[in-house]
């Protein structure tokens, strides 16, 4: 048999690929890697803007809404900047991703769990895909297996990919102790050179832990229990494990996000905000971005390197933002700090960004215009 599409796994990219296209009456067979569902070390906060995308509600799966954060340097000096509308889902991935492919299985998608895509190729009129178990066949294949792509790798660009380390925990807690974080994400900017600590409360589970998303190296571990010991809402947590993490935190972009019958999402491309690591939308919006291609592709002849364009004109203008923003609060994480205090109202606009109300750029020159008062110029 030959599919129409085979995706690579079952992340929020796959699955939201997958739904769209069996959705539409393609033949759609994912293989995904992992026996499902699947711990994925995350924070799990689900930026609000995806509900501008999606035709099913998160509901279900959300654990708790926040409105805003508290934001702390190295521990002290706490801000806490808070809206009126919710701007992010709380999820844990296991529960997200199942749902997402509950709903590409509901469309008509074939699922093969448990099975690694070891070796694709392709030749411009479709792909074969070679799993331990076997061989499969498409006219057309969708990367979205994650940071460490074999997708990427057989469109040679898996070595153009700048990876962040990112550390997690998930600490099971009384339910009050996650409620007296209550409605705000914690985040700090300075316990982690090149990056931040978070706190994100669930209903009886905290997610924290420190990403290094401009950092030079250095010992993450150490950064992690520095911050276990300096953020007062960690205090008596207790630590199972400590999960390690890549994440493709975007830096101008790839060469090319697609090939001879190949397209790569989300994390395959290096489709993440590299200033706050978020990269649950921007997997849910390149998987929705390449179904379209796909279909005008198999329908049509539309050629399939339209979805480099589309992503450049819709995702990449929003990633370079967040490299100005990233590049400027990881270089100056006090004088950052020290900006938000003082600006709350900035932040709120910022807050619109998360929740898809307002563009990235024009954060960036509200931000510019602040930076532009201060004594000394700051490369921004
Ligand atoms: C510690 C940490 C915290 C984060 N917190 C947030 C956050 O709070 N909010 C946010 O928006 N983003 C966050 N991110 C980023 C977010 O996790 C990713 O950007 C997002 O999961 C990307 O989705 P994806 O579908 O592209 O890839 P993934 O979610 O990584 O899914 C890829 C899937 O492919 C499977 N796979 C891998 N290799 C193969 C193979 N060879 N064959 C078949 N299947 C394969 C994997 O098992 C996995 O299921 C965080 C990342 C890290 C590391």
């Amino acid at each position: 048999m030959v599919y129409d599409v085979i995706v690579a796994g079952l992340g929020p990219g796959g699955a939201i690929a997958a739904y769209e296209l069996a959705k539409s009456g393609m033949k759609v067979l994912a293989l995904e890697k992992a026996k499902l569902p699947r711990y994925k070390a995350c924070g799990g906060c689900v930026a609000t803007k995806v509900d501008q995308v999606l035709d099913f509600s998160l509901e279900p799966v959300t654990e708790r809404k926040v409105y805003g954060a508290v934001f702390t340097y190295r521990g002290k000096s706490a801000v806490e900047i808070v809206s009126d509308r919710p701007l992010g889902y709380m999820t844990m991935r296991d529960r997200l991703d199942n749902l997402l492919t509950e709903k590409a299985k509901e469309a008509g998608t074939a699922i093969r769990d448990g099975e690694a895509v070891d070796r694709i190729i392709t030749d411009g009129r479709g792909v074969e895909v070679f799993t331990e178990r076997g061989k499969f066949q498409g006219r057309v294949l969708i990367g979205a297996d994650g940071v460490n792509s074999v997708a990427a790798r057989a469109l040679g660009v898996d070595g153009e990919m700048k990876k962040a380390v990112a550390l997690e925990v998930e600490a099971k807690v009384p339910a009050e102790k996650a409620d007296a974080i209550g409605r705000v994400a914690r985040i700090d900017f300075g316990v982690v050179p090149g990056g931040y600590g978070w706190v994100f409360p669930k209903a009886d589970t905290l997610s924290f832990g420190i990403g290094g998303l401009r950092s030079n190296g250095g010992n993450f571990r150490h950064y992690l229990d520095d911050y276990i010991k300096k953020d007062r809402s960690l205090a008596g947590v207790e630590i199972d494990r400590v999960y390690g993490h890549q994440i493709p935190a975007f830096e101008g972009g790839l060469s090319r996000l697609s090939g001879d019958s190949v397209l790569l999402v989300g994390d395959a491309g290096g489709l993440v905000d590299p200033f706050l690591g978020e990269g649950i939308y921007y997997a849910v919006r390149s998987g929705q971005i390449a179904a379209e291609t796909v279909k005008a592709h198999l329908n049509n002849g539309e050629a399939l390197s339209s979805y480099d364009e589309k992503i450049r004109g819709e995702i990449y203008p929003e990633l370079e933002a967040a490299l100005k923003v990233s590049r400027f609060a990881y270089a100056h994480p006090w004088l950052w700090h020290q900006i938000m205090r003082a600006n709350k109202g900035l932040l709120q606009s910022f807050f619109d960004v998360i929740r898809g109300e307002d563009r990235y750029d024009n954060f960036v020159n509200r931000m510019r215009d602040k930076v532009a008062l201060l004594p000394r110029k700051i490369g921004f």
